[in-house]
């Protein structure tokens, strides 16, 4: 299986290519830019080349790229809105140094406006941004619905991509939190939720899994991440979301709240529950 976690990117790529071997992980996903905002690094070609042929020689799932929490594609203000604009497209730039792997960003919060109007924003800024020649994939974030967030539910999701004219850049990141948050009961229906996300969006545009355990209740629109089988989804659960046939073959990011060698013992739990 692939799986791995979040990584700090201040040392470079190929530091986070190590890392991610040291704790046992074959993928692994990184902040574009620091999550809080700010300008991004330039990308050294070099470091990149060696996480490349480093990630090749151990056999490394999609990375998955995770855009900075300060982007707002469907924020109320014009210079939030823009700025978000302008981090995306620089974003995409530099994801083609990466070729051909997952850029995952949390829709947006339409701050009052309406979902309606978020959705259509959003959908604005991506078709805007998205270019037939790049190899990267957009994952939208499916979300816990905390304040005025879009994408709580598998519908705003599919209306967002509804309107993205190149469809086949964009799919799904499926927070495991996140929709337990939200009110998908993946604790005692998973194979019912799994058949609502494929009704409603489809199964085959769900790319990737941020793996993570809730301090809170199904339903709680709260997004606060446990470890794995320290919240209230379960060890059993999650159990059987890492095995389900279904989610077989994605990468699973673990955005639990640990340290590195909390990291390396949840990935040696979870691979030991897929691999035996
Ligand atoms: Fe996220
Ligand atoms: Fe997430
Ligand atoms: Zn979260």
């Amino acid at each position: 299986m692939f799986i791995g976690n979040h990584l700090s990117s201040s040392k470079g790529y190929e530091a986070m290519g190590k890392m991610a071997l040291s704790l046992d992980a074959n993928t692994f996903a990184f902040f574009t830019r620091n999550p809080r905002g700010g300008k991004a690094k330039e990308v050294d070609e070099k470091d990149v080349e060696k996480l490349l042929s480093l990630a090749d020689e151990h056999g490394f799932g999609k990375l998955v790229a995770h855009a900075s929490y300060t982007m707002n594609l469907c924020a109320a203000k014009d210079e939030v809105r823009n700025f978000s604009r302008e981090a995306l497209a620089d974003d995409l730039r530099r994801m083609e140094y990466t070729p051909g792997n997952y850029y995952n960003f949390h829709p947006g919060s339409h701050v009052g406006q309406g979902a309606g109007e978020g959705i259509s924003l959003i959908a604005d800024a991506l078709n805007e941004t998205l270019t037939p020649e790049q190899t990267t994939t957009v994952l939208l974030e499916t979300m816990a619905g905390k304040g005025s967030e879009v994408g709580r539910s598998f519908e705003e999701l599919r209306e967002i991509l509804d309107r993205v004219s190149l469809r086949e850049k964009m799919g799904v990141c499926f927070d495991t939190c996140h929709v337990w948050d939200a009110g998908y009961d993946i604790v005692n229906d998973l194979d019912g939720v799994l058949a609502e996300f494929d009704r409603v969006i489809g199964l085959d545009r769900l790319y990737a899994v941020h793996f993570n355990d809730s301090m809170n209740g199904c339903g709680s629109h709260k997004d606060r991440h446990a470890r794995i089988g320290e919240g209230q989804i379960g060890r059993e659960a999650m159990r059987r979301i890492a095995t389900h046939p279904l989610l077989a073959g994605k990468p699973f990011i673990l955005e639990t709240p640990n340290d590195d060698e909390g990291y390396a013992r949840e990935i040696r739990m979870i691979r030991n529950w897929t691999e035996g």
